[in-house]
């Protein structure tokens, strides 16, 4: 099978449902990911490597997990994009992305964060492309997300607060969009994940796919074989597809994508609230961002929130290549509570000495409920670095009772 599908499609899902003022944009944009992505034209993909190599610091290792091997009874190896600059898998799509507006001509750049994640990349990735940013950030969030603001600010971005609705991720994409069809003519929109309108979500899949290739040599380095199992966390599903991309037609290759289960799958239609992020799971077809694709809603097709302990897997929508994939049975979707992900941070924090995100902690937890289940030799996704996930360890341990063994006086003066 292929996923190579054409204008953008995959299967029923993908399309470039944007306003008419955007259309211009998106084929100039489709038209750019072509020459350069596709063809190399101008020795694109080689100026990317260079700073992917030198700004970057890939290619990131592959590491053999020993303590998580052995309690599993399995080979687990680490693919440690937890080392790249700025801590997560993010950066290879926002250099790409900032490179390509350069070779574009365009001026400015412009993108949207929920935790600020995607935001802190870009902003990155700007200064040492010398391109001017501005991250449209809703206010709710800026709140929340102090630290990532200054980190932004540093890197000389500027920070515009969205006021609308309830001042999270939704709004500041829409207000993104807004302002990309009033500046399409100097402005690039980076867009964060394999979501939105085509050419976005197989062009993010592109720059991220640089995880995929590398893991392939590394693991038949190392063991001389591919792996049974890939198995990666999914929000938008960017590292997820960056890491199954290489291994689409390797049926051998068991792609799992682990979604927020966060604290029920069960659903408030009332509230218009899902406790979960658990789209690939318990999504129906929609619209949402530009794209047909898995999503979030309640009967009338109104958008739900979504929730889960980690902000990056916090959205309502997915990638339309994932869900796609998980229809056709390529990708296994399953899914992972806050409870069993924070424990597994903690777990593999002290087993490993690596922090994981809360993110990446939902693909560690799928390999402690079902150890069974990745085959001989599994690949774990490390997405990101859990520096940035301290303080909300600390709050969500005050409210529950963890199954953690830990040696943190930190944690226990939480406790009391
Ligand atoms: C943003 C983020 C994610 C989720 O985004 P995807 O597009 O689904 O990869 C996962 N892990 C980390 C560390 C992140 O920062």
């Amino acid at each position: 099978m292929t996923t190579d599908d054409t204008n953008g499609r995959f299967g029923g899902y993908g399309g470039q449902y944007v306003p008419e003022a955007l259309m211009p944009a998106i084929e100039e944009l489709r038209d750019a990911y072509e020459r350069y992505v596709l063809h190399n034209e101008d020795g694109f993909m080689d100026e990317l490597r260079a700073h992917l190599a030198d700004f970057g610091g890939r290619p990131t290792p592959l590491q053999r997990a020993d303590q998580l091997s052995e309690r599993y009874d399995t080979e687990v190896y680490l693919k440690r994009e937890d080392l790249l600059h700025g801590g997560a898998h993010k950066l290879n799509n926002a250099l790409g992305q900032v490179l390509l507006a350069k070779y574009m001509g365009k001026e400015r750049i412009i993108a949207e964060t929920g935790a600020g994640q995607h935001g802190t990349a870009t902003a990155m990735a700007a200064a040492h492309l010398d391109m001017p940013a501005e991250i449209f950030m809703g206010e709710t969030d800026i709140e929340r997300q102090r630290p990532n603001v200054f980190r932004m600010e540093l890197n000389g971005a500027t920070v515009t607060p969205v006021t609308t609705g309830r001042g999270t991720l939704k709004e500041a994409i829409s207000e993104t969009m807004r302002d990309w069809a009033t500046n399409v003519e100097d402005t690039h929109y980076v867009i964060g994940s394999i979501v939105g309108p085509d050419p976005f979500p197989e062009m993010v899949r592109d720059f991220q796919s640089v995880i995929g290739d590398e893991t392939h040599e590394q693991i038949l380095a190392k063991t001389g074989d591919t792996p049974d199992s890939i198995v990666a966390c999914a929000g938008g599903g960017s590292n997820t597809m960056g890491a199954f991309h290489e291994f689409r037609d390797k049926e051998d290759v068991d792609l799992i994508a682990v979604e927020a289960g966060g604290s029920s799958l069960e659903v408030d239609e009332e509230a218009g609230v899902a406790p979960n992020s658990a789209t690939l799971s318990t999504g129906e077809e929609g619209v949402l961002h530009g794209a047909r694709t898995k999503l979030l809603q309640d009967e009338d097709g109104q958008i739900m929130e979504s929730h889960s302990v980690s902000a990056g897997l916090d959205y309502s929508g997915v990638g339309p290549e994932l869900a796609y994939l998980v229809d056709t049975g390529r990708v296994e979707a399953v899914n992972v509570d806050d409870k069993t992900a924070l424990e597994s941070f903690h777990r593999v924090s002290r087993l490993e000495g690596i922090i994981p995100a809360l993110e990446t902690a939902h693909a560690f937890g799928y390999l402690e409920e079902n150890p069974d289940a990745v085959g001989d030799v599994t690949v774990v996704n490390v997405s990101g670095r859990g520096d940035k996930d301290l303080e909300s360890v600390v709050e969500e341990t005050k409210e529950r009772d963890l199954d953690v063994e830990t040696a943190s006086s930190v944690l226990q003066e939480a406790k009391e």
